[in-house]
């Protein structure tokens, strides 16, 4: 059988949404014994992770990183045969400053550089305040109302006195939640610290998310996982609506209608946005999705034949301020350098600009940015792509959805992911560890595979 044949008219179980948090639904049902149908809108494996071979490299367009506490992500690639390989980190990271001073520095920033300690303060009290977030159930924190009427924009207006150490946050929540600072809910940054494990943990390389790549790309356990499924994976197969009716659902697809007695969705909130579900969801589920617009960033690969920056005792990480397009960029070379590629990430305000111009204007501009910080061998790439995630007709942005101000604490405590009759919800919006990130999207997958294991069970 092959994953386009006919669907079946009936099925135990189905789950929407083949990334990693329908996989991760699939495969733990199928471990459990329960054939679960997932259906795929697109032609692959992956939703937000998407790794292309270009010649001898692969480029990772979505999700890459994976970070040593990400351990679902970390068995789940072994159990695929996946291997990893650490992130290049050796050398000097480069700070372009906004007012083009460019500073040499290795750690979280340059010891000298402005605002850096006043930034550090911050950080540790951001953390000592996300300490008190209940992580289960966020919304019963007890400041939840006052951190979710606040923005993280006002919040550092209110505590953070230097005006440089606002930039450094600023450039944080950008590169952490590819969004602008009053756009960010203080209670939406502290969750998220909280589902991480803390501060650093988002910001750093060595022993944080950034720790580790795939050698094969991000998407290659999920196509291991797709392999293992089988059948039961259909792609191509887009879901428009879910109809509830008694002890049933009707799934309807641009394929036909599949009859099932749990559904799990693990698509993202703009996604699933668009589909109609009759019933209405509930008005918490609906405001919740609709008040949870994705981040906004673009990843681009700069490839080169070697990586002539580490030549010069540069790691090829840099940070960017002022009018940059650019706001933060990595070296994503192979792990046997056999080219060199750098990755350059376009944030919030920044991609609003950047995005509109003509392709050829933003190819010079991010590589007149990389010829600042590297020199103008930077400036002639081999090969040079861009992936706009707001443009993706799938994800619609990425890395995540980031609810607005006030919606956690309005809707969160029946919206976030309370079971609608027989759908359970899925997608790393939904996680309680690494929210945001993949490993979130498998903690996801495997809690709604424990609900449906469950009620299928008391079903008999
Ligand atoms: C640029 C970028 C960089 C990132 N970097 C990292 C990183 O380094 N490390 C990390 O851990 N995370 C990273 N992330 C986040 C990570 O990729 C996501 O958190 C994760 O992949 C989300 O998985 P998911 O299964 O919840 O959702 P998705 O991956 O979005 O999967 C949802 C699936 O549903 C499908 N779908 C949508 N609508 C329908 C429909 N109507 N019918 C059927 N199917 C449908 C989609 O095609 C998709 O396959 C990054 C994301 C981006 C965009």
């Amino acid at each position: 059988m092959d994953s386009h044949d006919a669907l079946p008219a009936h099925a135990p179980v189905v789950i929407v949404g083949a990334g990693y948090a329908g996989l991760s639904a699939a495969v733990h049902l199928r471990d459990r014994g329960i054939d679960a149908l997932l259906l795929e809108g697109s032609d692959r494996v992956g939703g937000r992770v998407l790794s292309e071979r270009r010649g001898s490299t692969v480029l990772d367009h979505g999700g890459q990183w994976v970070g040593p506490t990400q351990r679902r992500l970390l068995a789940f690639a072994k159990r695929f045969g996946c291997t990893t390989f650490p992130t290049w980190n050796t050398g000097h990271h480069l700070e372009l400053w906004h007012d083009g001073t460019r500073r040499p520095y290795t750690g979280a920033g340059p010891d000298q550089g402005p605002g850096m300690s006043e930034y550090l303060a911050a950080a540790d009290r951001l953390d000592a305040l996300a300490a008190r977030i209940r992580l289960y159930d966020p919304p019963s924190t007890p400041e939840a109302a006052a951190w979710d009427s606040e923005t993280a924009h006002s919040f550092f207006e209110r505590t953070i006195p230097s005006a440089d150490a606002r930039r450094r946050m600023a450039l944080a929540v950008q590169g952490v939640w590819s969004c602008e600072p009053r756009d960010l809910s203080l209670f939406h940054l502290l969750f998220y610290l909280a589902a991480a494990g803390g501060f650093e943990q988002l910001m750093e390389t060595e022993g944080c998310a950034q720790e580790r790549r795939f050698t094969a790309g991000a998407q290659a356990p999920a196509r291991a996982a797709a392999a293992h499924l089988g059948p039961a994976l259909r792609l191509g197969r887009r879901v428009l609506g879910v109809e509830q009716r008694a002890g049933e659902a009707l799934v309807h697809t641009d394929a036909g209608t599949v009859r099932t007695r749990r559904l799990v969705m693990a698509t993202p909130p703009e996604a699933t946005a668009a589909l109609s579900f009759t019933p209405a969801l509930p008005l918490a589920r609906r405001r919740w999705i609709h008040r949870s617009p994705m981040g906004e960033v673009a990843k681009i690969h700069a490839v080169y034949p070697t990586p002539f920056w580490r030549e010069s005792g540069l790691s090829g990480q840099a940070t960017l301020y002022g009018d940059h397009p650019v706001g933060v960029v990595f070296d994503n070379s192979p792990e046997d350098a056999a080219t060199g590629v750098l990755v350059a990430f376009v944030y919030g305000d920044r991609l609003r600009r950047w995005h509109t111009a003509q392709h050829a204007a933003r190819r010079s501009d991010v590589l007149a940015a990389l010829a600042e910080l590297f020199g103008h061998r930077a400036a002639e790439p081999l090969d040079y792509t861009e992936k706009i995630w707001p443009a993706d007709a799938w994800a619609g942005g990425g890395y995540a959805a980031v609810p607005t101000p006030g919606t956690w604490y309005a809707h969160g405590a029946d919206g976030w992911r309370t079971p609608t009759g027989l759908i359970h919800w899925a997608g790393t919006e939904t996680a309680e560890v690494w929210h945001g990130y993949i490993d979130g999207a498998l903690a996801s997958g495997e809690r709604a595979a424990l609900e449906v294991a469950d009620s299928l069970g008391e079903l008999g």
